[in-house]
């Protein structure tokens, strides 16, 4: 090592190195899967916005405007943000696109990082990243029951069982004013023991006193009365048509009234799933619906609902076996079997096999013992013998055994063990 100063990775981010991208890969492509399978499409916008987007969108009240965001001035003097969550962009890039002309609903996912200025702790990272997914120009019950189906469908094939399902309904703009008005005059009489943040919160929204994590205004919280008793017609209705679905779905939920989630923007269903094997941080993913975004934007009035899933959060919670690679590691010995191998090697890749070799002037023992580390299944053998009959020897390193071979009978076998 030399004495010159490193550079490290910034505080709250990480690097995932190839073991373990192949988790993310698996993880990606097991819910691109189910997302398709109930007719989402994929969208993808760009990383950083306008930050005037998420303080509209995401909400000027919300923790994330408030602390959270990744906001800074590029060489044009604009104030852009690094996205905080995904929704604000999809309503964006629908309005500006006018996507809303296409038929309704619309349905879309996209996977990728989001930027949160947060303390980092187990579960909390600074970049993290999400799997998304919108639904627009739904307002059935019958579609949040069916994305809190989807997400459950979604941890089963991932095989992420004991996880608990809460749900809420936050009200609308005609019911939710007269419960704040009832919130705020009760968190006032309280304000003497809350904390800073939450005495501001009495005027700014008193809704967010339930997101806090102290445990003086948690209890004192726990007595305010709950959303769930000030719902209008509409909104009771749609709640019970939601538990309705859910349970026709033999979906188990617990209703959490304190459910109101960090953001600002949702109405009536809020949702979320958490496990407790995550420690403090224990949702998995979270959701709700927003039916008044896209017309406070400037657009049509489409309403919208989605959830985001944690995927650090949800790789932690799999199991994935301990398995060799399914590539094959070729092995040789001398100027001729090199040749020959790197023919069988680019042949074998031709036919869709995942095949390394390295160029290293190494024994035929260290060569293997290389494989066995990376973790191949296969070992090729090619030496001189080899060379001059056109077989050589495969080695299965799972089970040890060795067999002579023609090029078409490595391809079988490897196949045939796919
Ligand atoms: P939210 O956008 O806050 O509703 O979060 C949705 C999901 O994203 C949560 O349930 C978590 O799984 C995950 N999440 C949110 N913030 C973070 C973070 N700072 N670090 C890691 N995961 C996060």
């Amino acid at each position: 090592m030399n004495k010159k100063k490193q550079v490290a990775a910034i505080k709250g981010t990480k690097d995932i190195f190839p073991q373990e991208a192949r988790k993310w890969q698996f993880v990606e492509s097991v819910a691109k899967g189910v997302f398709e399978l109930y007719g989402y499409r994929e969208i993808r916008t760009p990383i950083f916005e306008a930050t005037e987007l998420f303080e509209k969108g995401t909400g000027e009240t919300s923790d994330i405007v408030i602390k959270e965001m990744y906001t800074f001035k590029d060489k044009g003097g604009r104030s852009l943000t690094l996205r905080p969550e995904y929704t604000p962009s999809v309503v964006r890039s629908i309005i500006e696109n006018r996507l809303y002309l296409q038929s309704q609903p619309l349905r879309f996912y996209y996977i990728g990082p989001m930027f949160r200025y947060d303390k980092p702790q187990k579960g909390r990272y600074r970049q993290f990243h999400q799997m998304d997914i919108e639904v627009f120009g739904e307002k059935d019950a019958a579609v949040d029951a069916e994305i809190v189906e989807m997400a459950d469908c979604l941890l089963r094939e991932l095989k992420v069982f004991e996880t608990e399902t809460l749900i809420n309904s936050v009200g609308c703009k005609k019911c939710r004013p007269s419960y704040l008005k009832e919130l705020r005059s009760r968190a006032e009489k309280e304000s003497e023991r809350l904390c800073a943040d939450c005495k501001r919160k009495i005027t700014t929204n008193p809704l967010r006193i339930f997101d806090c994590k102290v445990e003086t205004c948690r209890e004192i919280s726990s007595k305010f009365p709950q959303i769930t008793g000030y719902l209008c017609q509409d909104c009771e209705e749609h709640f019970s048509q939601f538990r309705s679905y859910l349970e026709f779905y033999k979906i188990a939920y617990k209703i959490e009234p304190r459910l109101v989630r960090g953001i600002d923007y949702y109405t009536k269903t809020t949702f979320e799933v958490i496990s407790s094997k995550l420690g403090a941080q224990d949702a998995i993913l979270g959701g709700g619906r927003y039916d008044d975004m896209m017309k406070e934007f400037g657009g049509p009035d489409i309403c919208g609902i989605g959830f985001a899933v944690g995927m650090e959060r949800l790789i932690s919670l799999i199991r994935f076996p301990e398995e060799r690679e399914n590539f094959l590691f070729l092995v040789y010995l001398g100027d001729e079997a090199k040749k020959e191998g790197i023919g069988l090697a680019w042949y074998l890749r031709r036919e869709g096999v995942e095949c390394l070799m390295e160029y290293k002037e190494r024994s035929l023992k260290s060569q293997i013992s290389r494989a066995n580390k990376l973790g191949a299944r296969w070992v090729l053998i090619v030496g001189e013998d080899e060379v001059k009959k056109g077989k050589y020897q495969l080695k299965n390193m799972e089970t040890g055994l060795q067999k002579e071979v023609s090029q078409e009978e490595i391809l079988k076998i490897i196949q045939e063990a796919m």
